[in-house]
């Protein structure tokens, strides 16, 4: 069966009209594709409250993982070292990107229903003084969990240290403030919550921080300066742009302004994700973040009490009644996970929560 919709954080369940865009094959050096991209790169500074003079956007070819691996291999020179705040698979795996291209790094790991704690980072950035980049992931998608990332954007900055941001799965999806917190470079991509599709991330750069980055990238097809100096010019990506993609994410940049921007869909989300796991835990079903932390995007739960069926059993027989779920990602425990981002609504949630009712129902649970 073809025709379900997607509960997971990206690749998620976009709209028709978005969808549609594809259709048609765009010149990439047409001065109307050259605007897209230009209008593109304007509407997602304005979405993450920042002027132009402070701020600039660059779009990288590849998925979100391309985006962070570019900001970091980009933006630190041989003299500098990174501080790596890491409470799950994602922030895990810049300091993988980090051991890859010999970025030297300090790993301050947390564990994953934990927020990394911004006194603890005060204190390491006081003890290691050659510390000059932080790196942090804001939705992490491996739990769900929402880090503070306005209490450590506090404690980075009073050490005057640059700010890397992954908010890969929430920007757009929860309002940042990134001028107001200091953000230097914050990574994101098309397919989370602005609701377009895989093919491109982008990254909203402080322009003083990014013009002191010129000549330092370790790769050239991720070289973050170069990428951008080209796209300023004119709107032409440096190699080829994914066509299709940037005209699907144009719309679906436009779907968020009628749906009443970020607010609004911020709204949509938290409301399905209070929806979702209230009817989960009628079912018996708990998360696996506390309530103080779980973000709006993404749950973990823990199976319900002696269970006995495998994931796979669950997930096909939710896949033929029309929902795709996630398996779970946190190490120490048996669990599951579903996202709630993308074209879902309410009745979604209820839809799905019925479905599981029936099946545990099926299980005599
Ligand atoms: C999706 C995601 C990424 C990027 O993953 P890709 O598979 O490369 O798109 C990075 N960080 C977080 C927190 C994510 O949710």
């Amino acid at each position: 069966m073809k025709n379900y919709k997607l509960l997971t954080p990206g690749p998620l369940t976009t709209t028709e009209t978005v969808k549609k865009e594809m259709l048609f094959d765009h010149c990439t050096w047409d001065d109307d594709y050259k605007q897209i991209t230009q209008s593109i790169r304007r509407q997602l500074l304005s979405l993450a409250h920042v002027s132009e003079e402070d701020y600039t956007v660059v779009l990288m070819q590849g998925s979100g993982t391309f985006g962070v691996e570019s900001v970091l291999t980009s933006v630190t020179g041989d003299h500098d070292r990174l501080l790596i705040a890491a409470n799950g698979a994602y922030g895990e795996r810049m300091a993988d990107i980090a051991s890859h291209a010999g970025i030297p790094f300090l790993l301050y790991s947390q564990s994953y229903d934990k927020v990394p704690d911004s006194e603890e980072i005060r204190v390491l950035l006081e003890q290691n003084p050659d510390i000059t980049h932080v790196a942090m992931v804001h939705s992490e998608t491996t739990s769900g969990i929402l880090n503070d990332i306005a209490s450590v954007a506090k404690a980075v900055k009073s050490a005057g240290k640059a700010f890397i941001v992954d908010a890969m799965s929430s920007f757009g999806g929860v309002d940042i403030p990134v001028g107001e917190l200091g953000i230097d470079f914050l990574v994101s991509s098309a397919n989370k919550c602005i609701q377009g599709v895989p093919g491109f991330s982008f990254i909203i750069c402080n322009r003083e921080k990014l013009m002191e980055s010129k000549g330092k990238a370790r790769s050239l097809s991720l070289d973050l300066y170069d990428q951008w100096e080209t796209m300023e010019k004119d709107g032409k990506w440096r190699f080829t742009s994914p066509t299709h993609v940037v005209l699907a994410f144009s719309q679906a940049l436009k779907e968020l302004e009628q749906e009443g921007g970020i607010p609004a869909r911020s709204r949509r989300y938290e409301e399905n994700n209070r929806l979702l796991i209230q009817r989960m835990k009628q079912l018996g079903i708990e998360p696996y973040i506390g309530s103080g932390h779980q973000g709006p995007i993404i749950t973990t739960f823990f199976y319900p009490e002696n269970h006995s069926f495998s994931f796979q059993e669950m997930y096909q027989y939710i896949k033929d009644r029309g929902y795709a779920i996630y398996p779970g990602k946190v190490t120490e425990a048996e669990t599951f996970r579903i996202g709630n981002i993308g074209e879902i609504y309410k009745e979604d949630i209820n839809r799905l929560c019925d479905i599981l009712e029936s099946f545990l129902k099926e299980k005599g649970l």
